[in-house]
């Protein structure tokens, strides 16, 4: 078998309600696929993420650059192609839009490898478990959603079965150095430091004690002000605090870890395994949370995960995408002995509920299984593809 072409979908979804972490403003929801086309017909599916810019960025690495090196070559010497689609272009940065754009074909390199199998992705990858606990990821910031508002939210979560749930803090515009001052719509729904507390307190209340309650910073604090907000809801049994400061404050990160109780998880914006090494190994995380179309594909984030595994760290990867997105990071999370649970976004999105033919699916008890078909193991919802395709993203 031989690869004969690489393409792409670009998929954009527009929100009724813009939303709002501490430093990001989301009015949508860009989404770059990726599509491995082999000789046999097998047609393998991964995503990039594409955060952060333009889809056409990300679209011209894969289509251009990468493709380049994988036309001809045998899909099944996925390690060989990872490292030499890393190592081609490796003047453009290791990390950040060329991991993300290697993660797309890897993904669909590893979904090809299933299909021709006749093996579930997660089986390939060693299968140690067959379902997992799932997250609700909500609790974002949006016009007019106070703390009243954000309880309701998350209690609903809580009725609906959820384990866990996670909500976002930190966008308070009065804090030091907080690089939401240079973001777009830094005045869309900002809260004071008292405001950002009472959410957490109102969150915590509504969930009751049976749901766990995780707190994400996104990059948005010094070390000191972390300590400050940890202090005053020390009492709210937070199941972890995620990227509470900027990703290459490694020092910052680890004086956090050391001396709050609740578990310091990230960093998403970090990628591959030489950004991860530093995490792990100064102690700057408890918790590792890579992605698979992030942070260097199936491929790369089984290294980071073994690195985890041989520091006795659990390994919670971050989602936030389209339903592609969601079931690779699900194949790997179930594949590896450190994994648990599954970031799931709550938010309105119909990339992730209506773009494959049988949705994923939380079960009463709060697990999702996974899927018993070849590779990633599910079908595009062609309608949906054609209703949020577009052609043109960037300018
Ligand atoms: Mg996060």
């Amino acid at each position: 078998m031989i690869i004969t072409d690489v393409t792409t979908i670009k998929l954009h979804y527009t929100m009724d309600v813009a939303m709002a972490d501490a430093i990001h403003y989301m009015p949508s929801r860009p989404t770059l696929l990726v599509q491995v086309h082999t000789d046999d017909g097998i047609v393998g599916l991964g995503e990039a993420a594409a955060y952060g810019g333009f889809l056409e960025s990300t679209e011209s690495l894969i289509t251009g650059e990468l493709r380049r090196t994988l036309v001809g070559q045998d899909p099944f010497r996925v390690e060989r192609l990872w490292s030499m689609m890393a190592a081609r272009s490796h003047q453009r940065g290791r990390r950040g839009m060329l991991m993300q754009a290697i993660s797309g074909v890897d993904i669909a390199l590893w979904d090809i490898i299933g299909q021709a199998t006749r093996t579930p992705l997660y089986r390939l990858l060693g299968g140690y478990r067959d379902h997992l606990p799932v997250y609700a990821s909500a609790g974002f910031y949006a016009a007019g959603k106070d703390a009243a508002g954000l309880a309701e939210e998350v209690g609903g979560y809580a009725e609906r079965g959820f384990g866990c749930v996670k909500i976002k803090v930190g966008r308070q515009p009065d804090a030091l150095l907080n690089p939401l001052h240079d973001m777009n719509a830094s005045d869309y729904a900002t809260v004071s430091f008292e405001e950002d507390v009472e959410r957490v307190l109102a969150a915590r209340a509504a969930l009751g004690p049976r749901v766990k309650l995780a707190i994400d910073a996104n990059n948005a604090w010094t070390p000191s002000l972390a300590l400050k907000f940890m202090r005053a809801v020390e009492d709210q049994d937070i199941y972890w605090l995620e990227e509470p400061v900027g990703t290459e404050d490694i020092e910052g990160s680890a004086l956090v870890a050391h001396r709050v109780a609740t578990p310091v998880a990230g960093y998403e914006t970090e990628s591959a395994l030489p950004g991860f090494r530093e995490l792990i190994s100064r102690r700057a995380v408890d918790i590792v949370q890579p992605d698979v179309i992030w942070s260097g594909g199936i491929t790369e984030t089984r290294r980071i995960a073994a690195l985890a595994h041989a520091y006795g760290l659990p390994v919670i990867p971050h989602n936030f995408s389209s339903a592609v997105a969601a079931i690779a990071n699900m194949h790997f999370i179930a594949s590896i002995p450190n994994g648990s649970w599954l970031e799931l976004d709550q938010n309105p999105n119909p990339l992730r509920s209506e773009l494959f033919e049988e949705p994923l699916t939380v079960r009463a008890d709060g697990t999702i299984a996974l899927p018993e078909l070849p590779g990633l193991g599910v079908k595009l919802n062609q309608a949906a593809v054609d209703r949020y395709r577009i052609e043109q993203h960037g300018p």
